[in-house]
């Protein structure tokens, strides 16, 4: 039952992301003015403005003029929910949700951001990295050594790679990471490493299809750090007690 609510909240939330995806990384405010068609600016009515299911009753089309509106916005509401839903459904209910939720969705939002326009703003990771801390002080004050440990620990660790690899990766990943570990602890390293292992499968894969020009089509690893990270709050603690249970 506690899903269900879950996935409600994050088709909203996730409605809210679609907002954050387009307009922070061009600096226009996230509060005003109001959701407006692209195509011709017209505002999009409350009715309109439901989560998933007002796209699907539009057809994808504004009301107005009938301007495709993107498969992406109902993509990332319905993606936000499953996501929301599984963590809750995971971890049960509770003030860790308070940390994980946002996480969450910070993770999903970046990954778009980085996808469309190859950036991690500082303007999302920042606060991100304030409400670890501030989240950690209230619900978990005894593992906030460990926590601030393994957030520097990943933090130095993508910024060794980036410098070994330039090109591959860029501060922003690094500051992203940072965050990451310090959100999951011990758990970031599950994520890291379905980071780099999807990452390398994606990029082995372009390599195979398209040689030489692979090279040049510059895939951003956020997605693959958002991945990792979202992996992480669900099965972070499993995956680390069966490698445990396999070689110690
Ligand atoms: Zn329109």
């Amino acid at each position: 039952m506690s899903s269900i609510y879950a996935a409600l909240i994050g088709a909203c939330c996730g409605s809210f992301l679609n907002v954050v995806i387009w307009r922070v990384p061009r600096g226009e405010s996230i509060v005003s003015p109001a959701s407006h068609c692209p195509g011709c600016g017209h505002q999009i009515r409350a009715r309109d403005n439901i989560p998933m299911f007002s796209w699907f009753l539009l057809r994808g089309h504004c009301r107005n003029c009938a301007e495709p509106i993107s498969a992406r916005y109902p993509l990332v509401e319905g993606l936000v929910a499953v996501v929301f839903a599984a963590v809750t459904a995971v971890n049960g209910v509770g003030w860790e949700l308070a940390w994980q939720l946002p996480l969450a969705a910070v993770l999903v939002a970046l990954a778009f951001i980085d996808l469309d326009l190859h950036v991690i703003p500082n303007k999302i990771v920042y606060p991100t990295a304030v409400w670890g801390l501030v989240s950690a002080a209230l619900i978990r004050p005894a593992d906030l050594p460990t926590l601030l440990a393994w957030g520097a620990g990943a933090f130095l660790f993508l910024l060794v790679t980036a410098l070994i690899y330039p090109g591959g990766m860029g501060m922003g990943d690094v500051k992203l990471a940072g965050v990451m570990g310090l959100y999951l602890g011990s758990s970031v390293l599950p994520a890291l490493l379905a980071a780099f292992l999807s990452g390398s499968v994606v990029g082995i894969t372009l390599m195979a299809r398209h040689g030489a020009k692979a090279r040049k089509m510059g895939v951003p690893f956020g997605p693959f750090l958002a991945l990792g990270g979202i992996i992480a709050l669900l099965v972070g603690p499993d995956l680390i007690q069966a490698y445990k249970d396999a070689f110690l």
